[in-house]
């Protein structure tokens, strides 16, 4: 048997409570849900039981040194991440898009999503009480097996429909944008939280110049 088409999930324990960046993002992330009237309102709508800045505040990384550090700490996973896709990396430079903040109370449940406009996409687990929801993978092509008989129970992961990944607060967990994914219902009576962010790419200054002279 040959193994084809891969859906690489990157996984790395990034920052944990050793480090002070850790608990600045901790205590950040609720600053955040009380300043951010905006995403108060968008969230009782449309995130019940719980707060994202999705809507208002997507920009942490430009706003918060804080985040802003953390981004530093990501960009680089990123990097190897694509790498290890087997994606040309010479003269692409990947750039930070959006980063939110979620934070999950319990019955908040984040459906099936995937992160549209963008190439690298993942989550940084802040704060992660026993009993918090996993984040859930789907295979891609579920939508194409439309005569496929129910599969069996106690398959490894490269078989299953459906992932599900168990991180643990400090961990990063990076994927490619298209991948849908989900956050079953929270029910930890503590907060899970987590800040997720996207990356697109762009053509390095090197290429747009070459570019630039082909063109002239
Ligand atoms: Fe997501």
């Amino acid at each position: 048997m040959r193994s084809l088409f891969h859906t690489l999930i990157y996984e790395k324990s990034l920052l944990r409570s050793d480090n002070q960046l850790f608990h600045e993002l901790q205590k950040e992330s609720f600053q955040i849900k009380d300043f951010d009237e905006d995403g108060q309102e968008w969230s009782t709508t449309n995130y019940p039981g719980g707060f994202t800045s999705y809507a208002s505040r997507n920009d942490l990384f430009y706003m918060s040194s804080t985040f802003r550090e953390l981004e530093q700490h990501i960009r680089p996973c990123a990097y190897e991440f694509a790498d290890s896709l087997g994606y040309e990396m010479n003269g692409i430079e990947l750039e930070i898009s959006d980063m939110w903040v979620n934070i999950m109370g319990p019955g908040c449940v984040h459906t099936g999503h995937i992160h549209p406009l963008s190439f690298i996409s993942g989550t940084y687990y802040v704060s992660m009480p026993l009993g918090a929801s996993a984040i859930r993978f789907e295979d891609p092509r579920l939508g194409l097996q439309m005569a496929c008989p129910p599969r069996r129970e106690e398959l490894s992961d490269e078989l299953c429909s459906f992932v599900s990944h168990q991180p643990a607060a400090g961990d990063l967990v990076l994927f490619e944008s298209w991948l849908r994914h989900e956050v079953p219902p929270h029910t930890a009576s503590e907060e899970r939280v987590s800040v997720s962010f996207n990356y697109h790419w762009n053509h390095g200054d090197e290429i747009c110049e070459e570019v630039g002279q082909e063109a002239e």
